[in-house]
């Protein structure tokens, strides 16, 4: 069967051509049959007109024009012969009608005939596939409309045209194979590649089917082409999306995986090949061979649970490095579900959390190294935000302040633990803080709940100044001991002085004896004189007053050497006054002159004028500079053929010290020796308690001053102390 298309009915222009020229025929039929003597069978020609009209399609008037023609082939026939019927006549008439009859018969089952096909074309015109006809020699005999607007020419353009030289038809196999392909298997399916009559390229889908005649001869091709071009560019957009995808996945610096719904791996990235993991071989076991065996069976049952429930994974595990060598991952996969809410597969990603780990690792140490640290030095961290008043304690300082560890630091806590003589100190610095004050150092005492005292030193910086708050950072030490013990130190020390200054005494008893006996022999004196001056006959009452005058003298004099020893011998703590540097000096002489003087020792001493003024308590610097010169008498006495010189100075250097140097020609000390003369028990004498210079530096230190040695042996020594020359802040008491 061959397809052509026709337009269906004829146009209303052709049926009236085609209805004028059968008039005219039936007209012309008519005036022969009926006016002109020839007695042939001109009625036949009558099929003529009703062939006409038939080929209009319209039915009616076919039918119509039958009866009318039939109608006027009676007509003529009595019209010419008058009541002469002959039998060839009749004959001839009825031929003509039977033609007549049998056309018009024909012609309408034509006409049904066609409609029929009108209706299947225009099935076929339905279909959205475009429909192509072609016969051996690729001229198309069928063009749908489906085809029309595929490829935009029209059917009256595109039939009789060779198919794929209209639509330049590229194929990814040749043509003429193709065609073979079709007339071997009679069907060929494929995409194409096509131009469109605007140029544009199309590319279809396509079905070829052949069709072979009653002799199995190939006689035509019907193709159904579909346009797949957006589903192309879709499939090609989508692949490159996809590759897209994958790269960026690719380029994540986790290992990314999917696996099925029951956890079977299904998809890695290529992080996991690096780590020489490919898929290939099954998934079953490859967890099982990268993660470290100590983490596997948690990481498993953890996975098994996400599994069973379908809540998110996570899971932190060593995971086997293709040098063998194990890192820290976190390990985290979400379900893709259905709308149902089934699970479909999981995805996850595995990151490399080593550094971070490392990281905790050392802040956990450095934190445990800290917070040892901090317990052992009884050393405590605060950091303080100001204004807020915010507070970060370490566990040391909830320690130190025997607070719990759940207390929300403020400083409101600590002045609840805060010494009450010493709240207003702790107050102070904290206001000080509020200003900006750079640095904080502050001494203060706490009282506990229990009543016990401890001691603590705060030191703090500015850390972090910001626009809207400042931050201190700074340490809280807990010095009770150490401040104990000093005491206990001090009160040794003092003890100490004193025993030492009252084994000094006895030394010095006879040399206090004779200063007390030398004044008390000069008022006896005084007072013979006196009493003699009034047993005159005339008494001369002048000289008497010189004489007690001097007896008052000598008595002050007295009773101040015996003020001066109870000083020494008592007991008390010392006191703090401006005192002249000359004087403790010269009083300090007057003491032990009896013992210079039996020692043969020739004294020189220069003092400083003005004199320099110290804050101090007088009696324990007198004992450093008594201390001082007993040494070096005691230096010179063993010493011959040489003088016993020894010069006391007095002096003010760089203008801040007073400085008293005790300079004796006596043995001098040794190198080794001068380091470790101010040492405790440190002595060369064979009596010695080697405490006398260790007491003169902690007076000399506690005086904010510094004592020193100089000698070169057998040059003699050359003691000497500075002081700091009072400002007028020193405090009398
Ligand atoms: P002690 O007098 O009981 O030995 P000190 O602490 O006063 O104790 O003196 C310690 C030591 O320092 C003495 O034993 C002595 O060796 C040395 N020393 C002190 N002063 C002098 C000095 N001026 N010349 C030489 N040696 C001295």
């Amino acid at each position: 069967m061959m397809f052509r298309q026709s337009a269906g009915m004829t146009s209303a222009r052709d049926a009236r051509v085609l209805f004028s020229l059968a008039g005219i025929v039936g007209v012309i039929v008519f005036v022969i049959d009926a006016l002109t003597p020839l007695d042939i069978a001109i009625a036949v020609l009558y099929v003529v007109v009703v062939l006409l009209v038939a080929s209009t399609g319209l039915r009616h008037a076919t039918v119509a024009t039958a009866c009318a023609c039939a109608a006027l082939t009676v007509i003529a026939f009595l019209m010419s012969h008058d009541e002469n019927y002959s039998g060839g006549s009749i004959a001839r008439g009825i031929v003509s009608l039977l033609a007549i009859g049998t056309t018009s018969f024909l012609a309408l089952r034509n006409q049904a005939n066609t409609v029929r096909l009108q209706e299947q074309i225009q099935l076929l015109n339905l279909t959205h596939d475009a429909i192509v006809a072609y016969d051996m020699s690729d001229r198309i005999t069928f063009w749908n409309q489906g085809a029309e607007e595929l490829y935009g020419w029209k059917a009256d353009q595109a039939i009789g045209q060779r198919i794929h030289e209209l639509t330049r038809t590229s194929s990814s196999i040749p043509l003429d194979a193709l065609r073979d392909e079709v007339v071997r298997k009679g069907r060929w399916e494929g995409e194409l590649e096509r131009v469109r009559s605007d140029g544009s390229t199309v590319i279809v889908s396509s079905r070829f089917a052949l069709w072979r005649d009653d002799k199995g001869k190939p006689r035509a091709i019907l193709a159904t082409n579909n346009d797949i071009t957006m589903r192309k560019r879709m499939e090609a957009e989508l692949q490159r999306q996809q590759e897209d995808l994958r790269a960026i996945i690719d380029a994540i610096p986790g290992m990314v995986w999917s696996s099925s719904r029951d956890g079977e791996l299904s998809y890695i990235n290529r992080r996991w090949n690096e780590l020489g993991i490919t898929l290939t071989g099954g998934s079953g076991d490859v967890w099982t061979s990268i993660v470290h065996p100590d983490d596997w069976p948690a990481m498993h049952a953890a996975w098994r649970g996400a599994i069973a429930t379908g809540k998110p994974f996570e899971n932190v595990a060593r995971i086997r490095q293709s040098n063998g060598s194990y890192r820290w991952m976190h390990i985290g996969a979400d379900p893709l579900r259905d709308q149902n809410g089934q699970i479909l597969r999981w995805y996850g990603v595995n990151t490399d959390i080593e550094e971070r780990k490392q990281a905790e690792q050392a802040l956990e140490r450095s934190e445990a190294f800290l917070s040892d640290a901090q317990r052992l030095s009884r050393t405590g961290s605060i950091a303080t935000r100001l204004p807020a008043g915010e507070m970060w304690w370490s566990d040391e300082v909830y320690r130190i302040f025997e607070y719990a560890p759940d207390y929300t630091p403020g400083i409101e806590l600590v002045l609840a633990r805060t010494h009450p003589d010493d709240i207003a100190l702790v107050r102070e610095a904290y206001e000080s803080a509020l200003s900006g004050a750079p640095y904080i150092d502050n001494e203060h005492r706490l009282q506990m709940p229990d009543g016990r005292i401890k001691y603590v030193h705060y030191v703090a910086h500015l850390a972090v100044p910001r626009s809207d708050s400042i931050e201190y950072v700074g340490a809280l030490m807990d010095v009770t001991e150490r401040q104990l013990a000093q005491d206990a130190l001090d009160r040794s020390t003092a003890e100490l002085a004193h025993v030492t200054r009252v084994t000094m005494l006895g030394e010095l008893a006879a040399s206090i004896a004779h200063e007390v006996t030398q004044p008390l022999a000069a008022i006896v004196t005084a007072g013979d004189a006196a009493t003699r001056w009034l047993n005159r006959a005339k008494p001369d009452l002048g000289e008497v007053g010189q004489s007690i005058n001097q007896m008052v003298r000598d008595a002050k004099r007295a009773s101040d050497v015996i003020r001066q020893i109870r000083s020494m011998a008592q007991k008390r703590d010392p006191s703090q006054a401006v005192l002249d540097l000359n004087g403790i000096v010269r009083e300090s002489i007057e003491l032990v002159r009896r013992e210079l003087d039996a020692a043969r020792v020739e004294l020189e001493a220069c003092y400083a004028e003005p004199p320099p003024l110290v804050c101090g308590d007088r009696v324990q610097l007198q004992q450093v500079v008594i201390n001082l010169v007993m040494n070096g008498v005691q230096a010179m006495t063993g010493m011959t053929g040489r003088a016993r010189r020894m010069r006391i100075a007095t002096s003010v250097v760089d203008g801040h010290h007073g400085q008293v140097a005790i300079e004796d020609s006596g043995t001098g000390i040794s190198e080794e020796n001068v380091g470790r003369l101010f040492n405790a028990f440190f002595t060369t004498k064979a009596d010695g308690m080697g405490m006398g210079l260790s007491i003169c530096r902690s007076i000399v230190e506690a005086h904010g001053g510094r004592i020193w040695a100089e000698s070169e042996e057998g040059q003699g020594a050359t003691m000497q102390f500075v002081l700091p020359i009072d400002k007028g802040t020193c405090d009398e008491q």
